[in-house]
């Protein structure tokens, strides 16, 4: 690309344009996972919608490639891409709370940890996913499941409104009263209909949670899973929480001759009374003795940053995912002959509950798919050396597929990798149609590509 065609974007946006030979290139161009070594043509550090609008016209008017990143954590790299111009949103992290309203407005590239502590200082919370370093925008536009989504719906479901930037560079409001088939899509569509600049939410009174992590003995496991899928189904709103494959990291409150052992684990958030969350898990204790675990009552923004440790930047990443309408007890008895091989302390295996407030809303009242599910088993293999990439995500494989046949056809798309591109549809199921038919309306082109792809 010629260098005078990018010194005029860099003269239309506010933020700086990164480019190859840049003291800031190496950083620019890389992302969460670091198995992804893209080089794009230009990172431009979006300051302001109107640096989006620039960079979202600018690489339509030139036939580039765009990659729009907020937070950077997809699994398969999107925010970033060889030869591509990447808006990056992560410099658009404000976040304005309307305490009347309960309601918050944040920026594009806003992590989840900025906006816990914004709005934890006004004793209000919303969905958000389990680590705190991972963006609003993916995690919101894919769903959004995490400890209080039983309680108050996916991260998507609490979504009132979003700024977009179109593939035609214009600015939309989107909500349930303005482009509202845009709406619809942006809540579980991914990346495909445009950047989103702002994000309003509902927000909720949730401050002080108890729970932490359990970790239960292999022996024990079956049992400890099937009490939750049981207990799960009923249980009160106020939980959110799932069960793990997980090896116990060297903590205080792990026996030091157990640190590096493969666990069954119970990650618990409680948001009632902390002596009705201790009942709720006492009855795992009558299941079986944990061999370790660090209970308690803390600040929500704490525990949704609790394992951020685990899973530091510059990790390998490869993940499947799968929806599970039964989690049946020989779906069980294979999560137990895969998920103690889980191959690192920063590797896990989540089986993600569906149920309550997601359930509440009707499966095709927004895009995210397969609100018919009870479970989102996620596999999630990260580790730090590259030099175990084919032993680790064989792992990661072999596990994916000997789940399949107790599995939906889809997955939840913010699980998904780059190789799974052929089971968009799946991923979307019934909805797929309207979601191509939102595509052509706003995005013909597809100028937005870099996601878990809507064909047009
Ligand atoms: C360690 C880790 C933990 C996770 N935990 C959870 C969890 O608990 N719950 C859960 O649901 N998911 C979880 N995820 C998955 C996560 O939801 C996806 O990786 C998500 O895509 C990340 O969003 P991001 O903005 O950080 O990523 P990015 O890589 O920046 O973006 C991901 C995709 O979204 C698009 N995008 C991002 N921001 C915008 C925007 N403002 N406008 C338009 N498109 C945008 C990008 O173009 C790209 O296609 C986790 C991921 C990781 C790596």
């Amino acid at each position: 690309m010629a260098m005078h065609a990018l010194d005029t974007l860099a003269e239309r946006v506010s933020g700086p344009v990164v480019r190859p030979g840049d003291s800031g290139y190496e950083d620019a161009r890389h992302v969460y996972n670091a198995m992804i070594d893209a080089h794009p043509a230009a990172v431009v550090r979006c300051a302001s919608t109107a640096d989006v609008v620039a960079t979202v016209r600018y690489a339509a008017e030139t036939g580039s490639a765009l990659a729009v990143r907020g937070g950077g954590h997809s699994v398969p790299g999107f925010g970033t891409a060889d030869d591509a111009i990447v808006a990056d949103l992560s410099g658009m992290q404000s976040v304005d709370v309307d305490d009347a309203a309960r309601t918050a407005t944040a920026g594009g590239g806003t992590t989840w940890h900025r906006f816990n502590d914004v709005t934890a200082a006004h004793g209000l919370a919303t969905t958000g996913g389990i680590i705190s370093t991972t963006g609003i925008g993916g995690l919101t536009l894919g769903g959004g499941i995490g400890y209080l989504s039983r309680g108050y719906g996916l991260s998507c479901d609490n979504l009132l409104a979003a700024e977009v930037v179109t593939a035609d560079g214009s600015v939309v409001t989107a909500s349930e009263s303005e482009h509202e088939d845009l709406f619809w899509a942006l809540r579980g569509g991914g990346g495909n209909f445009g950047a989103v600049t702002r994000f309003t939410y509902r927000l909720h009174p949730v401050t002080t949670v108890y729970g932490g992590p359990m970790f239960f003995e292999l022996s024990d496991g079956a049992a400890v899973l099937k009490h939750f899928r049981d207990f799960i189904q009923t249980a009160p709103r106020e939980y959110g929480g799932f069960p793990a494959f997980q090896i116990a990291p060297p903590l205080p409150f792990v026996p030091e001759n157990r640190v590096g052992e493969p666990f069954v684990a119970l990650v618990s958030c409680w948001t009632g009374p902390a002596r009705e969350g201790e009942r709720i898990l006492d009855g795992f204790r009558a299941i079986a003795r944990p061999v370790a675990e660090h209970i308690g009552e803390m600040p929500y923004a704490a525990l949704n940053s609790a394992f951020d440790g685990l899973v530091p930047p510059g990790l390998q990443h490869y993940w499947k995912a799968a929806f599970v309408r039964e989690l049946t007890d020989d779906a069980i008895a294979t999560h137990m002959e895969h998920g103690p091989k889980v191959p690192t302390v920063n590797s896990t295996v989540h089986l993600y509950p569906i149920n309550g407030a997601v359930h509440d809303i009707a499966p095709d009242a927004t895009a995210f798919g397969h609100r018919d599910a009870t479970f989102a088993p996620v596999i999630a293999g990260m580790w730090p050396d590259p030099a175990d990439n084919e032993r680790n995500t064989a792992w990661v494989r072999d596990y994916y597929a000997a789940i399949a046949p107790h599995s939906q056809p889809g997955g939840y798309v913010n699980f998904a990798s780059a190789d799974d591109q052929t089971r968009v549809s799946d991923n979307y199921g019934a909805n797929y149609s309207r979601l191509q038919e939102v595509k052509r309306r706003y995005d013909p082109g597809n100028l937005f590509h870099l996601n878990q792809n809507i064909q047009p």
